[in-house]
């Protein structure tokens, strides 16, 4: 019988899961999935670590499981697949760690009741994020849980890259950047000297594009500036959130377009992006293999700001060292490595097509003066990891 670990990241509509088993000092995956459509027409389904199909389910339209049923149902899912291991903890996704949580830690009653005053830091992630937390707590009070958060490895960031120019009333209130996608840059840096241990200890940035997507200035395994800030909505446009935006933009669509708060909220989080600009998709894959010229126009911004960024957080690095590309686009699209690294020559950086076509792991030349990596996330791993630390300091009595 193995110890399992469950990490689980819960969205507004929809729970992802993965269960890793212990192996020795080794975590492997056992079997991942998703519950959808929480409030809709809800679905199910999980795949071994093979990708063959071990569960899948559809609810009828009109019957959504909602939040509480996905969990009901997954806890009796698990219990069936589980018959030869034992569930020892679970490792949760929390977008928001505030400035109080800068390392995972064991939740307690009291912790989530910290973690929910931060959801209006993020109103549209931490509430979710927390259901499953609380409804295991109620159902089952003797399994670990341990919280994971996307803000963590900003932490190091020095105070004049968490700041905003505001005056201190309203930055005491905690309005400053956080950043976010930490899990994901943690998990770079922590397998980045396998990779290159030469540059592992340098100035590297790291794209992690995906529909969501941000970039991060990582100095000697640490964060010290990312484009994303108070938001997730900062930074780069995305598959439908704006990115950076003049703030004179929200105070004109407020006072010459009357929208409402919800309205604005919409426009910059859903309808904005890739979709707003393209005015067909937010999938990256669609606008490249599409001939519209608002599609590539949305590609070409695209692109454009990640090279703006990039020029920013290598001034912040005081130079550079190494690329790593990852996540949905980073990882899988040699056209838009390419369009990036040709805008980013400036640097020295001499691309190797042969090498993106087939997704590398190193795409630049031999003698490009910055080596260029495609290193695929794994932020599941990095949470059950986590997790797994976190119960072996409570099995030993140390105080996690
Ligand atoms: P999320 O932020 O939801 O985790 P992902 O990291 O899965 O997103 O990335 C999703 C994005 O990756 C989408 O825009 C999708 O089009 C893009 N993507 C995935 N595969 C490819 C590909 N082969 N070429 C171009 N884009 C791709």
């Amino acid at each position: 019988m193995s110890n399992a670990i469950l990490v689980v990241n819960a969205g507004s509509s929809s729970i992802k899961f993965s269960l890793f088993l212990e192996h020795g000092e080794s975590l492997e995956l056992f079997l991942g999935g998703q519950l959808e459509g929480l409030y809709n027409t809800s679905r199910f389904k999980a795949k071994d670590a093979a990708g063959a199909i071990v569960g899948e389910k559809q609810w009828v339209p009109g019957q959504p499981l909602g939040h509480d049923g996905a969990i009901a149902y997954l806890a009796d899912f698990l219990r069936e697949h589980l018959v030869e291991h034992h569930l020892a903890a679970v490792g949760h996704r929390i977008v928001h760690g505030g400035i109080d949580y800068a390392a995972p830690v064991r939740l307690t009653a009291e912790i989530v009741g910290h973690l929910e005053q931060l959801i209006p830091l993020a109103p549209l992630h931490q509430p979710h994020n927390l259901m499953p937390i609380r409804l295991l707590m109620a159902n089952h009070p003797e399994l670990p849980q341990v919280a994971c958060f996307d803000t963590a490895f900003h932490c190091t960031q020095p105070a004049v890259a968490q700041a905003f120019a505001l005056p201190s009333e309203i930055t005491g209130r905690g309005v400053r950047r956080y950043g976010f996608h930490g899990l994901s840059y943690e998990y770079i840096a922590s397998v980045l000297p396998e990779y290159d241990s030469s540059v592992a200890q340098g100035r590297v940035v790291v794209l992690h594009l995906g529909n969501g997507a941000s970039m991060c200035a990582v100095q000697g395994g640490k964060s010290i500036a990312s484009t994303m800030a108070f938001t997730a909505v900062d930074g780069l446009p995305m598959g439908t959130r704006c990115g950076s935006l003049d703030p004179g933009v929200i105070l004109y669509l407020m006072d010459e377009l009357k929208m409402d708060t919800r309205e604005v909220e919409k426009l910059l989080y859903r309808q904005s992006g890739l979709l707003g600009v393209s005015g067909l998709s937010s999938d990256m894959r669609a606008l490249i293999n599409s001939a519209d010229p608002k599609a590539k126009f949305a590609v070409e911004l695209f692109v454009y700001r990640v090279g703006r960024e990039l020029g920013s957080l290598t001034a912040a690095l005081g130079g550079l060292d190494a690329l790593v590309f990852t996540a949905g686009i980073g990882e899988h699209s040699a056209p838009i490595r390419e369009s990036i690294c040709q805008a980013a020559a400036w640097l020295g950086l001499a691309l190797d097509p042969v090498a993106n076509a087939i997704g590398g792991p190193c795409i630049s030349k031999a003698e490009s003066r910055i080596p260029v990596w495609v290193i695929p996330t794994n932020e599941e791993l990095l949470i059950a990891r986590h997790t797994r630390r976190i119960l072996k300091s409570i099995e030993s009595g140390e105080s996690p």
